[in-house]
């Protein structure tokens, strides 16, 4: 994966990107988030992490800012032939290209964006 050398999680405490819960409604996972999200926001190999860990079937961790249930989601649209973000490269944050988990997510701006009024 030659992708990985570019990828601004390099330096970053890995265990930042495996909380010890995969429940995306869990306040640990909130706050994994809330760190991972900054990184991958700016991570240059946004979309190539994102595809290998749907190709892959990576179901723990958080890859490119997405949590197990969300690329679970993004799997079954997927095999539904709903386009995803991989595919189409849409949509993305408009702020920071961040790839929205789900393609279905309203707005141009992901929430972290939204959140700091970018
Ligand atoms: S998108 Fe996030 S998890 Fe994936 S390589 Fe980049 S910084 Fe790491």
């Amino acid at each position: 994966m030659s992708w990985q050398t570019r990828a601004a999680c390099r330096d970053t405490d890995p265990e930042l990107f495996f909380p010890p819960s995969d429940d995306d409604t869990a306040p640990v996972v909130a706050r994994h988030l809330s760190a991972v999200r900054p990184v991958c926001g700016r991570c240059p190999v946004q979309t190539e992490c994102l595809t290998w860990a749907l190709d892959t079937g990576q179901d723990v961790g958080i890859w490119a800012a997405t949590t197990p249930t969300e690329r679970r989601a993004i799997r079954r649209q997927r095999l539904a032939g709903v386009p995803d973000p991989v595919a189409d490269r849409e949509p993305a944050c408009a702020a920071c290209s961040l790839l929205f988990p789900v393609p279905a997510v309203d707005g141009s701006l992901c929430s972290t964006c939204q959140e700091k009024g970018a």
